[in-house]
């Protein structure tokens, strides 16, 4: 993968979501961002249908295999993966825009995404949302009903690969009270709006000033 056009030093924060199916990981991030300006939602492609009431360019850019693979070739992605039998992938140019200005950006992706961004990226910050139980998790998918039976079973398979890649995170947050799992993203993100790259970065002048 060609790194070359990161700009560096990167001014903002980048944070990545990651979590098994069910664990409530949408609804918190959409919570994180309704309170919090500063922070940007990256808009991932992916070749799997639209659930009911999922609009293309608000949720997901929907597309079919053969665009996907052939954007792919054309690096089109910062990273993509093929997860629960279908592609996904999020968008060089749109992640390329937020760093050349310094906006902090959030990525909700699965472990091998975030593997790939944080090769390109050392100082993405990795965040992993655990489920109270692997029933809760179940008992989840379920009441959605958005998915198939046949879905449900594959979701829960795959659950447990993700989870064996907790330990490559940062942090994790266990959502089983909703308030606090979000009080505790939140706590994650301003936290590492406070590390010393990123302050550096965005004060030049002050550091200038400090004689730093
Ligand atoms: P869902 O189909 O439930 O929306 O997402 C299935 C899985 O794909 C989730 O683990 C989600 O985080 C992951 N995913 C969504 N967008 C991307 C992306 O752009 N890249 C990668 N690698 N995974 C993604």
């Amino acid at each position: 993968m060609n790194t070359s056009t990161l700009s560096s030093p990167y001014q903002g924060s980048m944070f990545m979501i990651v979590a098994p199916s069910g664990a409530g990981k949408s609804s918190l991030v959409n919570a994180l961002l309704q309170g919090d300006k500063g922070l940007r939602l990256s808009l991932s492609t992916t070749t799997r249908a639209p659930r009911p009431g999922e609009v293309d360019g608000k949720d997901y850019r929907f597309t079919s295999p053969e665009e996907f693979i052939a954007e792919r070739d054309q690096g089109f992605f910062l990273e993509w993966a093929q997860v629960h039998g279908h592609f996904y992938g999020t968008s060089r140019a749109w992640i390329e825009a937020q760093m050349k200005v310094g906006c902090d950006v959030m990525l909700e992706i699965d472990w091998q995404g975030a593997q790939q961004i944080r090769k390109l990226i050392p100082e993405v910050q990795w965040i992993f949302i655990f489920p109270p139980s692997i029933e809760a998790l179940e008992e989840r998918l379920r009441k959605r009903g958005q998915d198939s039976e046949e879905t449900i079973v594959r979701r829960l398979a795959a659950a447990h690969d993700e989870l064996a890649h907790a330990h490559e995170a940062d942090f994790i947050v266990i959502n089983d009270d909703f308030d606090q799992a979000l009080a505790d993203l939140r706590h994650v993100v301003a936290a590492s709006r406070l590390r010393s790259g990123p302050i550096m970065a965005r004060n030049p002048a002050l550091l200038r000033r400090l004689g730093v």
